[in-house]
């Protein structure tokens, strides 16, 4: 038991693990008081145009700022919640949270730019979903189109009729679509045709070392071509290097996220970040 505990004392998911073991029971309690106790927290990490490096967007990442256990990661955590059902509480203050961000920084005079938010399958299943976010929208009077749901192949994959169905009730909104670590989810390439997807998200193992590792470049560029013939956006996550973007760009790669850029970072940090960037901009132009 006390082996499998990670380093703040959860034992991480894995797929083997009993649906209610004493370690999901326990992690589970404890989950269910952290709306209310107020410790869950969203740190924003930049998305980019990689050549002028100017913000195009930010995606917004879990954290839960535990009292004792300290910052715990999203891994130790969502699959837990996914579990138990308690994703759907979740899933809904982050995109409440989000969106109220999102809100703020149009209404401090910052140039627009578009939220992506991490959607469960769960969250995605769960009837209403689309009228949930439609009143959300409504109710931080944001335009659906600076709004981007980030999902897995797994969400895609099962009940093929009603995911069309709900994702083009979300498209009718305006709301974006991109699907999450491309290229991980073994799903048929199929359903990019039926499904109305914006972007896909080349995943970060594809990413690492993509400038020493020719398979790696292989990857990305087949999923480039992809993207171009189903006229996709991409974006590319994980970049920790420069020569990663390079390469990327040599691929002609236009958008990306990653450490190189900015880690995730709380709110007033990305704001801060984010005015500094701008300042360089103009240095730079003048
Ligand atoms: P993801 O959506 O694919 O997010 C990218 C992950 O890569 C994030 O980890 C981010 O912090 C990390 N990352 C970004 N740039 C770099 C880099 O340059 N190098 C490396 N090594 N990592 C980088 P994080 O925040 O731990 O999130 C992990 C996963 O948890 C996310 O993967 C997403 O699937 C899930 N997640 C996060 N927030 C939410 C949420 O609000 N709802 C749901 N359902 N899932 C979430
Ligand atoms: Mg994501
Ligand atoms: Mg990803
Ligand atoms: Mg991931």
């Amino acid at each position: 038991e006390a082996k499998a505990a990670g380093r703040n004392g959860f034992r991480s998911y894995s797929p083997d693990m009993p649906a209610c073991s004493t370690g999901c029971i326990s992690l589970e309690n404890a989950l269910r008081g952290a709306i209310e106790r107020d410790e869950l927290e969203l740190h924003y990490q930049p998305q980019v145009d990689l050549k002028g490096r100017r913000v195009l967007g930010v995606e917004a990442l879990l954290r839960w700022r535990h009292p004792e256990r300290g910052l715990v990661p999203p891994m130790q955590f969502i699959p837990a919640a996914e579990e138990s059902g308690l994703i759907i509480g979740l899933g809904e203050w982050v995109v409440r949270s989000a969106f109220a961000q999102l809100r703020a920084w149009l209404d401090a005079g910052l140039p627009p730019l578009r939220m992506s938010v991490n959607i469960s399958a769960l969250q995605f299943r769960q009837p209403g979903f689309a009228a949930f976010l439609e009143g959300q929208l409504a109710l931080h009077r944001l335009p659906a189109g600076c709004i981007e749901l980030e999902l897995t192949e797994s969400v895609l994959m099962k009940n093929l009729e009603e995911v069309l169905r709900t994702l083009t009730d979300i498209k009718a909104l305006g709301v974006r679509l991109a699907i999450d670590d491309f290229g991980t989810g073994f799903s048929s390439l199929g359903y990019l045709r039926r499904f109305p997807i914006d972007r896909l998200k080349i995943d970060q193992s594809f990413v690492r070392d993509i400038d020493t590792t020719p398979v790696n470049e292989s990857i990305a560029r087949a999923i480039m071509a992809l993207a171009d013939s189903l006229s996709l956006e991409i974006v590319a996550e994980g970049i920790e290097r420069e020569a990663e973007a390079d390469v990327l760009q040599r691929l002609n790669c236009q958008q990306g996220q990653g450490y190189l850029f900015s880690r995730p970072v709380l709110a007033d940090g990305f704001t801060a970040w984010w005015q500094a960037s701008m300042r360089d901009d103009l240095a730079f132009n003048s």
